[in-house]
């Protein structure tokens, strides 16, 4: 287990950019550290010095304004399975937070944490990248600090790599809160147990006032690529058309031929999108009460 020789616990944003600025930025952020402590132990590669960030308030907090809900980065998922204003504005998200991991990670986990890891199969991604949630971020620069607005679709960048600069950190996300939406999550991995995803997708869907058409689609897929998918072939050929299982299970003839861009296992993953594709769509409708024929 990553052990770190100091370790700073700043209760501000302020502080936090004062301490990294005394360490000329050789120091590793952590939140809830359920990634950074089962990494490597050699301190080698790594510096020795860590700030946790888990009691900065500017961090916390969840606020509602008209359509848009905002969530501190140190927002635990477990939050988006307990806390009501989360569970109303982003119900996609409680249904993705039921899959992460067991309840002791997901007290300690946080969505900030999930996002600055990049990893093609964090959970809490492709949730995110159908919401068309927003990542806000502050860094220190000269004398003030600025701030950037990067949607979450330009966010994660690759394997572990996200658009954050050196000593920019993640503040809060925001959402727009979707009415009238039905969702899914599913996720399989090769473990029962505190299963890491394979593969995870999520989807959105809203049917229009007859209850017969699709009004709107949002389908994103993790661990298939380098980075998190959206359909947006599927999510435009459904939009406006008919809902019928036939018309559902037909999706998969839309997938493109290099829908699976990861290295490994792509005739597994492949198969698993397909499957995933037609379930999840009628998971999603189901929650919404709409049995298509
Ligand atoms: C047993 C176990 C089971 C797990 N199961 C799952 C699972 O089911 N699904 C899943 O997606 N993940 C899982 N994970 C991985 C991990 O729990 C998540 O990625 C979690 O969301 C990371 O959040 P954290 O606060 O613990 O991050 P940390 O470990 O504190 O940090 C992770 C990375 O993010 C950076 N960071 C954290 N917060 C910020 C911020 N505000 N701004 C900038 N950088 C920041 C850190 O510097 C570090 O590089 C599991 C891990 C363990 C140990």
């Amino acid at each position: 287990m990553l052990q770190y020789k100091e370790y700073y616990m700043p209760r501000s944003v302020v502080e936090l950019f004062d301490f990294m600025e005394q360490k000329d930025g050789a120091v590793d952020i952590v939140s809830g550290g359920t990634d950074c402590f089962a990494r490597e132990k050699d301190l080698s590669k790594r510096p020795d010095t860590a700030a946790d960030i888990s009691k900065i308030e500017e961090f916390a907090g969840i606020e509602l304004q008209g359509d848009v809900i905002t969530f501190g980065a140190n927002t635990r998922i477990q939050q988006f399975l307990n806390d009501a204003a989360l569970i109303d504005g982003v119900p996609m998200l409680r249904h993705a937070a039921s899959y992460f991991a067991d309840q002791q990670i997901r007290e300690l986990a946080t969505v900030g944490g999930n996002l600055a890891n990049a990893s093609p199969t964090g959970d809490m991604v492709p949730p995110l990248l159908a919401l068309d949630a927003v990542v806000h971020t502050l860094m220190k620069d000269g004398d003030r600090m600025s701030g950037r607005d990067i949607p979450v679709a330009d966010f994660i960048q690759g394997v572990g790599k996200s658009a954050l600069c050196g000593g920019e950190v993640i503040v809060s996300v925001s959402c727009p809160v979707l009415r009238g939406y039905g969702c899914a999550f599913k996720k399989v991995g090769m473990r029962r147990s505190l299963c890491v995803s394979t593969v995870n997708s999520a989807f959105l869907v809203k049917v229009d006032p007859s209850g017969r058409r699709f009004e709107d689609v949002r389908i994103a897929f993790g661990g298939i690529a380098p980075t998190p998918t959206r359909l947006k072939t599927v999510e435009d050929q459904l939009k406006g058309g008919p809902i019928l299982k036939e018309r559902i299970r037909k999706m998969t003839d839309c997938l493109p031929d290099d829908i699976v861009r990861s290295r490994s296992r792509r005739e597994y993953r492949e198969t698993v999108v397909r499957n995933f594709l037609v379930a999840g769509l009628l998971e999603a409708l189901a929650e919404i009460d709409i049995l298509p024929e």
